[in-house]
């Protein structure tokens, strides 16, 4: 029950033990393709560059990143957490000139703040975090969104903590490029990151004055193993595709809607728990996260200890706070398989015995 990696269904554990082919077999080939339509089905997306790039959610981040931006462009990053600091990073070193709009840990990005960074400027790129994972809070896509797009820039989602566990419409928020990972909500093993790209996007990847500079995230490259020509790239991680087959495959099964009302009812039962314990969330009232938790500590508990006895004791784990958040928060995650009554209840009654 932390931040991820989330539980995983033993299908798709299973599935991971299946015998080994090729990754150009044919039967591999035929999951490719389903992989493919089962994800721009998650993504709410009809992209044709949509795929899983090997590697975890970062790798993710660092395709988009590689393929959109070259040195000197500018770029405008949301930051409220860890990883919108993060993604600024991955921009920077592909040689952006990177301006931050920063809010403060656990608020959202406010739609003022970025129509402000973009007045007057013609960045390449406006990127921000949905779920930011380290501080629970979800800022709505849509409306800055259609500000990047008014500004003429590719609009760049990191949808790692999201996809799976509460809407993400790709093509309905206009979104250009985004970037999951499978251990979240997907309940898969960490290993694949789930990417999509809109025709603008992969025009502007094509387009580029200079090289990648990346050979391995060459998104020019990789459509060409993905898309119809398969084109020998990468040894795909195999075991990995057979897990997010599977993974998939459930979350369809469930439906998407039915999926994200799961989360949502499980979240709303953990805070009104929380509360009964005296407890609150650190997120910003009104935009907090369904699959991610973040618990105020109340002020002289040993926040280190309660988190050390939940794992040895009631053998749940729980996340530390990251950043200024370092020793205030406690991070619950409702992660996919991992988002269940029964564990709202489990983890609510092991808190109780501990802060007693
Ligand atoms: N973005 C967000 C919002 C995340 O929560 C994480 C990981 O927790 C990442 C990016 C990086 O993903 P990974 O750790 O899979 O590389």
């Amino acid at each position: 029950m932390g931040p991820g990696p989330s539980n995983v269904a033993p299908s798709v554990l299973k599935a991971m033990s299946a015998p080994l082919v090729g990754h150009l077999d044919p039967v591999f080939v035929k999951m490719m393709e389903e992989i493919k339509a089962m994800l721009r089905q998650v993504f709410l997306t009809q992209n044709e560059i949509t795929f899983p790039v090997s590697g975890t959610g970062s790798a993710g981040m660092e395709f988009c990143c590689v393929n959109l931006i070259e040195p000197g462009d500018e770029v405008v990053i949301g930051i409220n957490g860890v990883f919108g600091g993060r993604l600024a990073e991955v921009a920077e070193r592909c040689g952006a000139k990177v301006t931050r709009v920063e809010a403060p840990w656990g608020r959202i990005l406010e739609p003022g703040p970025m129509a402000e960074a973009l007045k007057g400027r013609k960045p390449k790129l406006v990127g921000l975090v949905h779920a930011e994972t380290s501080t629970g809070a979800l800022t709505p896509v849509p409306e800055i969104a259609r500000m990047a797009r008014e500004a003429g820039a590719l609009m760049l989602l990191d949808a790692v903590t999201s996809l799976g566990g509460c809407p993400v419409q790709v093509d309905e928020w206009g979104i250009d490029a985004v970037y999951s990972a499978t251990q979240k909500c997907l309940s898969c093993p960490p290993g694949l990151s789930p990417v999509s790209f809109s025709a603008r996007a992969l025009e502007v990847a094509r387009k580029r004055r200079s090289k990648v500079q990346s050979w391995y995230l060459d998104v020019n490259l990789l459509a060409s193993y993905w898309g119809q020509d398969r084109v020998y790239h990468h040894t795909a991680p195999i075991s990995m595709n057979y897990a997010l087959h599977e993974a998939l495959r459930l979350v369809l099964e469930e439906g998407l809607e039915n999926r994200w009302r799961r989360h949502r009812e499980n979240h709303l039962a953990l805070k009104e728990g929380l509360q009964t314990l005296g407890l609150g969330l650190a997120s910003q009232e009104g935009h907090q996260l369904w699959q991610l938790n973040a618990v105020t500590v109340r002020p002289g508990t040993d926040e280190v200890s309660v988190r050390q006895r939940l794992l040895s004791e009631f053998n749940i784990e729980v996340g530390a706070g990251l950043g200024p958040l370092k020793g205030k928060v406690w991070r619950i995650g409702l992660m996919g398989e991992t988002s269940s009554r029964a564990n709202v209840k489990k983890v609510l009654q092991a808190l109780e015995v501990c802060l007693a």
